[in-house]
């Protein structure tokens, strides 16, 4: 396993063709966002054909792993954005790879991974937790639009484990719905360690929770066994840019 990028999927999603449907996933996506089907459109055009589109887990790993080289060396090529992509979307899309991220704003998918229109389905919410909301659309990208890469990122310094391991300490409330974010990731805190050391450990120990977690989830759970499915955590580092596996 490459431990310095998120390339290098598990052997066993390689092991067997994905059955994904390019069309499947357009037309489910059109319909799902009430456009409907056009009338009269040919199923050829229904699918953007501007780049391959990886297909497989261990192909979705690598398409990440290459965008976020190009990131961390400024070597963006921005794809995606053009006139005729989104045009080709408008009938619908099939991203390739699902990203539950933090909401940090220093770490956004589409820019990370050096993504564009159509790439990404990303769900992000404080700490990457879960919940109903969460759940319903990673299913949705998963088992609506056979998206075979579910990527758990989580990140350096990030300020929601950080306030989940300090209102554990401190024994205060969060306010609002914050204590909510906090209860998540408080099962996984990191007692061996102290101050900064335990955040940073308990940022890894909340990606293996949730990754974990959706991997439990039966119908995910399914796809990963027939090898249509990788759930995969990862770690973005504000320092250098890398995005790289959470064992
Ligand atoms: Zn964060």
């Amino acid at each position: 396993m490459n431990s310095d990028s998120v390339a290098g999927a598990p052997r066993s999603a390689e092991s067997q063709p994905a059955r994904r449907s390019l069309l499947r996933g357009a037309l489910t996506g059109a319909a799902a966002l009430g456009a409907g089907l056009t009338v009269g459109a040919s199923p050829a055009t229904a699918a953007p054909k501007s780049r391959p589109r990886p297909a497989t887990p261990g192909e979705a790993l690598r398409e990440l792993a290459a965008g976020n080289a190009r990131w961390r060396t400024f070597r963006e090529k921005h794809p995606d954005e053009t006139r005729t992509v989104r045009q080709e979307l408008v009938t619908g899309q099939h991203p390739f790879a699902l990203v539950l991220g933090c909401i940090d704003s220093r770490v956004p998918p589409e820019l990370v991974f050096d993504q564009g229109l159509g790439d990404l389905m990303t769900v992000r919410s404080a700490g990457e937790v879960l919940d109903e909301a969460v759940l319903g659309s990673v299913a949705y990208g998963v088992l609506e639009l056979d998206i075979p890469l579910v990527l758990v990122l989580g990140h350096q310094s990030c300020g929601a484990v950080r306030a989940a391991v300090e209102a554990e300490e401190s024994g205060e409330r969060l306010p609002a719905h914050i204590q909510y974010i906090a209860d998540q990731i408080s099962p996984v805190i990191d007692h061996t360690k102290e101050g900064d050391a335990r955040i940073d450990a308990t940022i890894d120990a909340n990606v293996r929770l949730v990754s974990s977690r959706l991997a439990a989830e039966p119908d995910l759970a399914a796809k990963v066994a027939s090898g249509d499915l990788a759930i995969v955590g990862a770690r973005y580092e504000l320092t250098n840019q890398l995005v790289h596996r959470i064992a």
